[in-house]
């Protein structure tokens, strides 16, 4: 397992890689690597591999912006919707806040509310089980890998029907680790108190709620974003995580759904 000091070394050097000189150096350094566009701060050259406690991420971060595989995407996502809907009349609400994204909503859509059940610098501080706004308060609703934090996802779910306005939308997605969902019986400290492993069948339980739900995967985007997940997950289950399923290959899909009241 990673140590306290590689986490904050990993971070540092995210962190440090947005200098701009040494984005330069690390650019040269690593010429000969595969080449990627952030499709969110608009970087070209090559990734940084992460070491998570599930092994290594090859191409996983965009070392100017600190982007992963999965906020591309869902970059992405947002501005194929930014296309097809008027985002600038509408009001969002963004559960559990990314930073980067938090500056791009705030441009986009016309009404901008943070939350979280824990972060400080939110707007409210509000648990997805009972949100503390009227019925049809919001047009849209973001919020990532969140659910897989709730054993009561069904209630959550009902809570962002709840507060979505008729013809609103919710983009939900989670870790895709799993061929089939597996439902733990508590939550596992070795996998940030993630309560199951979904799968791509997770989403079936969004059409209870939704009228229709519409999926986008890493094949959906050019190659050159790299929103795929480089990941050999062989090696589950594990002591740590008994219940984590294995999966084949070390490229795996990641996956957007975005849900139609
Ligand atoms: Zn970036």
């Amino acid at each position: 397992m990673r140590t306290f000091r590689d986490r904050i070394l990993a971070k540092a050097k995210r962190v440090l890689l947005s200098n701009s000189l040494i984005l330069i150096l690390f650019k040269l350094w690593n010429i000969k690597k595969e080449q990627f566009t952030c499709p969110i701060c608009r970087y070209q050259g090559p990734f940084v591999e992460m070491h998570p406690e599930t092994g290594i991420r090859k191409h996983a971060a965009c070392p100017k912006c600190s982007s992963l595989e999965r906020h591309r995407l869902q970059f992405l996502v947002i501005d194929n919707l930014a296309e097809r809907f008027d985002l600038s009349k509408m009001s969002i609400l963004h559960f559990a806040p990314e930073k980067f994204l938090q500056d791009y909503f705030k441009k986009l859509f016309k009404q901008y509310t943070s939350a979280d059940l824990v972060m400080k610098n939110v707007d409210y501080q509000a648990n997805l089980l009972n949100l503390p706004f009227e019925d049809d308060t919001y047009d849209f609703v973001f919020a990532s890998h969140v659910l897989e934090h709730i054993k009561d996802d069904t209630r959550a779910l009902s809570e962002i029907y709840r507060i979505l306005r008729p013809n609103g939308i919710a983009v939900l997605p989670v870790p895709i680790i799993a061929y089939k969902t597996v439902e733990y019986p508590q939550p596992n400290p070795y996998e940030s108190n993630h309560v199951r492993s979904t799968g791509p069948d997770y989403f079936e339980k969004y059409s209870l709620y939704f009228n229709k739900v519409e999926t986008f995967d890493s094949n959906d985007f050019s190659i050159k974003y790299q929103i795929f997940t480089y990941e050999d997950r062989a090696c589950f289950p594990t002591v740590n995580m008994p219940l984590r399923p294995a999966m084949a290959g070390d490229k795996h899909l990641d996956i957007v759904p975005v849900c139609f009241v």
